[in-house]
């Protein structure tokens, strides 16, 4: 085989509950995944030696050499396979997910490697296998792999999918001017709630353990958008609105434009709105666009399926 080519697309967190930080700096999290239509493409080939190229959105910003994570993942994978051969692979990465924008483009990235090096190494791993490899790489690559919505709990790698209808959501991303470190972020919010352990707007549920939105997951399967929008939420959006003050009129634009809910994805910056349909999400996006409060906006829709080979030679 000459080279695989995947498509993996990137994720919202429909909820994103925080526990309190753990002995070792994590946080214990429950969270619902739902995989959108803005996809990476990954190529792997065989090559002399382990190399990476990037190219398109933030591909500046992303590491081209053992640190990428999609090199990562296939070290990891190798440790399991062994037998492979003793050649290295080239990965090609056109980036379409913007880097550090709270949407698991690096996980993505990482389990988009996986599958296409299971396929070009014909090494026959299970999914299930795939994402216990992907786990040690990143928390987001076990959802990558699977897709659809899903609930995740423990660092977002222990994966339940959502018994939901078929409904299509219709999405809008605000990117920003920015990015923000998932890191920073957390300890922001560590810091938030050390100050203000009483307060709500310091995170949800401060302090305790996380608990599933049982609201947002009957809401899910109703295939309601009003109420699915109602019931967004996000424990670190104080955060990041706490380091990126700006998010906070971007939010309030959206909303102020029709939609059903807005939150901020995973860690951000990008702002997340519901619109009711595929028209209200298109005006959705060129108001919040002439409106000034972003750098770009981008229509998706999800659920979407996680990583697939695109084309194998
Ligand atoms: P997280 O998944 O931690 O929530 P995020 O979604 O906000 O993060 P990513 O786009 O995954 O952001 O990037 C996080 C960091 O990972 C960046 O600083 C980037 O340099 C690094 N990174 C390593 N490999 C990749 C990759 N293949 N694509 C994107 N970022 C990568």
């Amino acid at each position: 085989m000459t080279g695989v080519t995947v498509r993996v697309p990137a994720k919202l967190n429909l909820q994103l509950a925080v526990g309190p930080p753990r002995a070792d700096g994590y946080h214990d999290l429950v969270t619902v995944f739902h995989a959108v239509s803005l996809f990476d493409q990954v190529t792997v080939e065989p090559a002399a030696r382990d190399g990476v190229t990037v190219t398109g959105e933030g591909a500046d910003r992303v590491p081209a050499d053992q640190d990428n994570l999609a090199l990562r993942a296939i070290a990891a994978l190798r440790a399991e396979v062994p037998d492979q051969g003793t050649g290295g692979v080239h990965v090609t990465i056109a980036k379409r997910i913007p880097v550090a924008a709270g949407l698991a483009g690096g996980s993505a990235d990482a389990a988009a490697a996986l599958i296409a090096c299971n396929e070009l190494w014909a090494a026959g791993l299970t999914q299930s296998r795939l994402a216990a490899i992907g786990a040690t790489v990143g928390s987001d690559v076990a959802f990558a792999l699977l897709g659809g919505t899903a609930v995740g709990r423990g660092r977002g790698e222990q994966l339940t999918p959502a018994l939901a209808p078929a409904t299509q959501y219709h999405w809008v991303l605000a990117f920003a001017d920015g990015q923000l470190s998932t890191p920073a972020v957390y300890a922001a919010l560590d810091r938030l709630r050390a100050a203000r352990p009483a307060d709500p707007g310091s995170g949800a549920g401060a302090g305790a353990e996380p608990d599933l939105d049982a609201a947002l997951m009957s809401a899910l399967r109703s295939g309601d958008a009003a109420r699915v929008g109602q019931r967004l939420s996000n424990d670190l959006q104080p955060a990041a609105v706490s380091l990126f003050p700006a998010l906070r009129k971007t939010l309030t634009a959206g909303l102020e434009l029709g939609a059903l809910g807005a939150l901020v994805a995973g860690s951000g910056p990008t702002c997340v709105f519901l619109a009711a349909n595929a028209e209200r999400a298109l005006e959705l996006a060129v108001s919040l666009s002439g409106a000034g409060v972003c750098r770009s906006v981008a229509r998706v829709s999800g659920p979407v399926p996680g990583a697939a080979v695109v084309s194998a030679g």
